[in-house]
């Protein structure tokens, strides 16, 4: 072989390489042409608050190498944020708010730009840029009480009434840590019904009305109630065999991990209450923004009651302690299977069998206000149903982990068990609730 020889192969080699590179460093260069792309959670309106988080969502396929978040006013310009990333990932999350901005109220422009890890501009990167026009509104809502009740009973209900300077994003008044919706009644006038569940000593009853505006700042204030104790009663319930044995198919259902009809029982009386509780809450989340009830309440007529709200209960089998909870309702004894009438006007939003209530039924009467009917027989009416007063809407039974024929009944605020002795009172309710309600009209 001669060296002109070798030296024209070597040179096909070079040149199919430098080729090949200058291929791969094209198809490199073209193949990603276009930049990041941006959202935002929630997404831009007009006006945002000093502290209000936005989540900035950034997405490219070939990775994001550089992110830089300014602020302009005028002719100032500030970098609230820059990062570099080592790892390009394909898609970043990046939470921030305005506050270490520290800008005045009005117009200010923000802007977004990053760069992706291409090596598109010979080798720089794509980047995108994204200028949005915003307000700044550091001014928090203003909230004015016009009613609130002099007192609250432990167990019971209470009603305030309130304006907002400004429309609302969110309003209502926080019980501790459940918080409990505002509805608007005229333009910026809100109604509010709040429980002071049982559960809750008077000293750590910490109501407090909130209010947070289109541009996320928050007004949050101390409601001063008067909170006032309740005596409950205490009550023992006996768990006997006869009763676990007639229990069997329920109880198996409840707890079918546990092997014995009293194991069952304790565990369905703690575990499933809990979760049974948990989806009343949740149901009292939604209700009519305006009462649907008019007067007085209507309970089971021609009947005694066999245990009342707040008794604390003390489960026993064979003379043991077995379990202790508080019960949360009227539990309403007439003959077997009676019929039993609506409370009130209102719209059924539950009708079907849940846990320890068995066949259970929840009437929206508006405001936050249910009333509940657990353990019947029979359910007359379905979900969506308007019901009027004394309707009857169902019969009385022992379905769930009833022992005899009764109605379990009671009221809910915000899916919260209240006193239903305060509803059944016409002149509590025309005290306490309607008459502070036409403040509002
Ligand atoms: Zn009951």
């Amino acid at each position: 072989m001669s060296l002109s020889f070798k030296n024209s192969k070597l040179g096909t080699i070079i040149a199919f390489i430098t080729l090949s590179l200058i291929s791969l460093a094209g198809y490199l260069l073209l193949k990603d042409l276009n930049g990041p792309t941006f959202s935002f959670d929630p997404e831009l309106g007009s006006r945002i608050g000093p502290r209000q988080e936005i989540i900035l969502h950034v997405s490219d396929s070939a990775g994001i190498r550089k992110l830089v978040i300014t602020v302009q006013r005028g002719a100032q310009r500030m970098k609230l944020h820059q990062e570099t990333y080592a790892d390009k990932p394909t898609s970043i999350e990046f939470p921030f708010t305005l506050e270490d901005a520290a800008l005045p109220d009005g117009a200010f422009t923000l802007e977004i730009k990053a760069y992706d890890a291409s090596l598109a501009g010979f080798g720089k990167g794509n980047s995108t840029t994204e200028e949005t026009v915003l307000n700044l509104d550091n001014q928090p809502p203003r909230i004015s009480v016009k009613t609130l009740p002099p007192g609250v009973k432990r167990g019971g209900s209470a009603l305030v009434v309130y304006s907002v300077n400004e429309p609302v994003r969110e309003t209502g008044v926080y019980v501790n840590d459940i918080f409990f919706k505002g509805y608007e009644q005229k333009k910026n006038t809100y109604a509010c019904l709040f429980p002071f569940a049982e559960s809750i000593s008077p000293s750590d009853f910490l109501p407090q009305i909130m209010a947070k505006d289109l541009a996320g700042n928050i007004t949050e204030s101390r409601l001063t109630v008067n909170a006032r104790n309740t005596q409950f009663k205490n009550d023992t319930l006996k768990i006997d065999t006869a009763f676990l044995e007639g229990k069997k198919a329920e109880l198996a259902l409840l707890a079918p991990h546990k092997k014995t009809p009293l194991e069952q029982y304790i565990e369905a009386n703690t575990q499933s209450r809990i979760r049974d509780n948990e989806i009343l809450l949740n149901i009292g989340e939604n209700s009519t923004a305006t009462p649907l009830w008019k007067g007085a309440f209507r309970a089971l007529p021609r009947s005694a009651a066999k245990a009342t709200f707040g008794d604390r209960r003390t489960y026993t089998h064979d003379g043991k302690t077995i379990d202790k909870q508080v019960h949360q309702g009227l539990d309403l004894a007439s003959v077997a299977k009676a019929p039993i009438p609506a409370a009130n006007n209102g719209k059924v939003v539950f009708a079907e069998p849940l846990g320890i209530y068995g066949n259970l039924i929840i009437i929206d009467h508006g405001l936050g206000l249910f009333s509940i009917y657990s353990h019947l027989t029979d359910m007359n009416v379905a979900v969506g149903e308007e019901v009027k007063t004394n309707q009857t809407i169902g019969t009385t039974g022992k379905s769930g982990l009833a022992g005899g024929d009764h109605v379990h009944f009671g009221f809910l605020v915000g899916g919260v068990p209240v006193q239903p002795k305060e509803w059944l009172d016409s002149k509590w309710i025309r005290n306490n609730i309607t008459s502070r309600l036409s403040t509002a009209r």
